[in-house]
């Protein structure tokens, strides 16, 4: 019997403009599982962030909210607003470009640009930094700190080499424009050519970079919830952008925080897209507006349930200021190099990588591939996804990691000190390996026999899903190694109810090629967290540790 918690996010059901709101806009509505408890329920919780310290915004489903608590809330997130005036803050951008250098100031504590005459009225604990030079005005990405300890914002920026590669491949598609989402570095690259070759707007939480980019560059914006935190007139400079030139010319480039949930940044892409579609001339509806989505390998599986006709690219994105995201002597990844990658609905045979880092053409499949990714010839296909050269195993009839060996008790192959029949994924309700809790038999049964209830919970595509993953894995045997990715499944959702020991599941879609034995999945989402400790974890792990074990940038993959 599964003695974990799950939680899952709900798109449907409810409308969700009725959503409340917390300080980071509308809030989105979560399933808890307790299958000791034999009860699920429904809560609202804060869409951005997963940490409570940073927003506790909790609402059970069907608490009824007084006018008089909605006034408060009201008033609450208000004031939780970062206090800035975009348009003061233009203008003094533009006054300490033009006065000397020694006049241009930032505080470090507060992250805020400060003019000569402000600088007397400003805290004096402070540390300041003086004498910004032009060039460090035009970097706001090197002057900001990263907020990467921040759990809301978790900033990891690209290495200039990264950043170069998606700036080239943009143009070599013949883009025009690039709508970065959580791509503060791509903005700043763009707005910094000196060929003004592509035009940039960058949808971002971080309201520090109102200092550095005007509100037609800049919209403070939630990519969890398709939040304009400016209201209107900051989503019609989206829209325009969007749909500017017919919508022709624009691709979305997003680099969201790796603990989003999947499910919840596909239904804002999917927004953006529609918001763009409508500017596409008729009888070309069925176009997709093109995206680059950098995100770690082991998600593929996730992503391809959303979006079948994305595929992953095989460039190995680096981050500057992340030790497993980084390539180099202080790399903790060294050997297989980052594990970021990137996910587009552009044709890869398009996308050529480059050849001084050791990416080849593979002509079977039809795109670029890197140097340790080889063509197995019984799984017709270039099999690896981590950076590693994986070995086909027969028995498993398809290509498997090379740290792992055939496990006859647990009949597939496994990590060497694997304990057998542990790692599994299954049913949170029954425990029963062939399929997941929204589809338990027993599931009306056990929460009371008010199976009808749930009912409308189980409309989603399931079968749609089921039938896509097939497809996938009877055309794409690619997908070998979708079965083994270590990470556990859970959410860092630390609400204020009991903290359950998380158990081991495997990635949530199991295809093995030839046996389309499919687990079936759910619409919605948990999210996907590595196991810090390749074993399950034990009971007895205090909440913050778990949270910071599971905290995303935490990864230790195949650590062996
Ligand atoms: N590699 C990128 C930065 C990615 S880090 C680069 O170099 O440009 C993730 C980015 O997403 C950060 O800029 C962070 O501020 C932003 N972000 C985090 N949560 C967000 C949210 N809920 N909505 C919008 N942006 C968010
Ligand atoms: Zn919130
Ligand atoms: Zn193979
Ligand atoms: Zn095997
Ligand atoms: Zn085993």
């Amino acid at each position: 019997m599964p003695s974990s918690i799950g939680y899952d996010v709900v798109f449907e059901g409810y409308e969700s403009s009725m959503a409340p709101t917390c300080p980071h806009g509308p809030t989105l509505l979560f399933e808890k599982i307790c299958p000791n408890s034999a009860k699920i329920s429904r809560f609202f919780a804060c869409s951005a962030s997963r940490d409570r310290k940073l927003c506790k915004f909790y609402q059970d489903f069907n608490e009824v909210v007084t006018e008089g608590e909605l006034k408060k809330r009201e008033i609450f997130n208000k004031n939780q607003q970062p206090k800035y005036d975009h348009l003061e803050s233009v203008e003094r951008f533009k006054k300490l470009q033009n006065v000397p250098e020694k006049e241009r100031i930032f505080c470090k504590y507060c992250y805020k640009l400060l003019l000569q005459s402000e600088r007397k009225n400003h805290n004096k604990k402070h540390e300041l930094q003086t004498g910004l030079t032009l060039d460090q005005l035009s970097k706001p990405s090197e002057l900001l700190i990263p907020l990467e300890n921040n759990s809301t914002n978790a900033q990891y920026l690209f290495s200039r080499k990264a950043t170069e590669f998606i700036l080239d491949t943009v143009q070599h598609l013949g883009y025009e424009r690039v709508l970065c989402v959580g791509a503060p570095r791509i903005h700043e690259a763009i707005q910094n050519d000196k060929n003004k070759k592509l035009e940039s707007l960058l949808l971002d939480i971080d309201h520090r970079y109102v200092q550095f980019y005007p509100p037609d560059k800049y919209c403070r914006y939630n990519m969890f919830n398709n939040h304009f935190f400016d209201g209107e007139k900051s989503r019609d400079i989206c829209t325009e952008f969007l749909q500017r030139n017919n919508g022709r010319g624009v691709i979305l480039v997003t680099d969201p925080p790796f603990g989003g949930l999947v499910d919840v940044l596909v239904t804002t892409m999917k927004n953006l897209q529609e918001t763009w579609r409508h500017a596409i001339e008729t009888g070309k509806e069925s176009v997709k507006l093109p995206v680059f989505w950098i995100f770690p390998y082991f998600f593929e599986p996730r992503i391809l349930q959303s979006w079948p006709k994305f595929t992953m690219l095989d460039y190995k994105v680096d981050y500057e200021n992340h030790d497993f995201f980084k390539s180099g002597p202080n790399s903790k990844s060294k050997k297989k190099g980052s594990p970021v990658r990137i996910f587009t609905n552009i044709s890869s045979n398009l996308i050529p990588l480059p050849a001084e880092d050791g990416y080849s053409f593979c002509s079977i499949c039809n795109k670029y591939v890197s140097k340790e990714n080889k063509h197995c010839n019984l799984c017709n296909s270039c099999t690896s996804k981590d950076g590693t050269t994986y070995r086909h195993c027969d028995e498993c009839n398809r290509c498997v990691k090379p740290v792992r060996i055939h496990c006859k008790t647990c009949k597939q192959c496994m990590l060497p000190n694997h304990r057998c029949n542990e790692l599994k994924s299954g049913c949170y309700i029954c425990g029963e390996m062939n399929h997941k809790h929204r589809y338990c038999p027993h599931r009306g049964k056990k929460f009371g026999g008010k199976k009808r209830k749930f009912d409308s919970l189980l409309n989603d595509p399931g079968e749609t899903l089921v039938k896509q993953n097939t497809e996938q894995a009877s055309s794409k045997p690619k997908m070998s190694d979708t079965n083994d990715a270590d990470f556990q499944e859970t959410t860092s959702l630390k609400n204020n109810l009991e903290q359950a020991p998380c158990y081991n599941k495997d990635n949530c879609v199991s295809i093995k090629k030839n046996s389309v034995n499919i687990t079936k999945v759910g619409q919605r989402s948990r999210t996907a967290f590595v196991n810090v400790s390749k074993r399950p974890l034990k009971h007895k792990v205090s909440a913050s540790k778990r949270f910071r074990r599971k905290k995303i940038l935490q990864f230790s993959f195949d650590a062996v």
